[in-house]
């Protein structure tokens, strides 16, 4: 993943990795890309963002300085999100092999009093959901 004048592992972080899924929720009516200038207007709840691959009119990209969904969603269209990691089976195998093994981990937080009982059972419910 590389556009803009972003260095790469920016878009590991945990709350960019949520922009990038926040960014698929986007419906494609809302998107009107401009592959010439690389420059996108998408529509959202507060009006029409300018969106560039380095900056947006956004709430979130003018206080955070980071790329928000819009310009996630400029950058897939552009095709600069092609790998992006995709599930593959043997690794989803082998962690689905581990979820019982993280969950005893996380028990043991819980019954030291690490975290709360109701952090547990969120840890609980993100390893057993599909
Ligand atoms: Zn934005």
């Amino acid at each position: 993943m590389n556009f803009g004048n972003w260095d790469n592992s920016i878009h590991e972080y945990c709350e960019q990795i949520k922009r990038i899924a926040f960014m698929q929720r986007i419906k494609p009516e809302n998107v009107y890309v401009d592959f010439e200038q690389k420059t996108a207007e998408i529509i959202g709840s507060r009006g029409t963002y300018n969106t560039t691959l380095n900056s947006c009119t956004c709430y979130d990209f003018e206080t955070r300085q980071l790329p928000c969904k819009h310009i996630y969603r400029l950058a897939f269209e552009l095709g600069f999100l092609d790998d992006l990691p995709k599930i593959n089976r043997k690794a989803s195998k082998a962690f689905k092999d581990n979820i019982q093994n993280e969950i005893e981990r996380y028990k043991e937080y819980y019954l030291n009093g690490a975290i709360s009982i109701e952090k547990f059972n969120k840890i609980v419910n993100a390893l057993q959901s599909k």
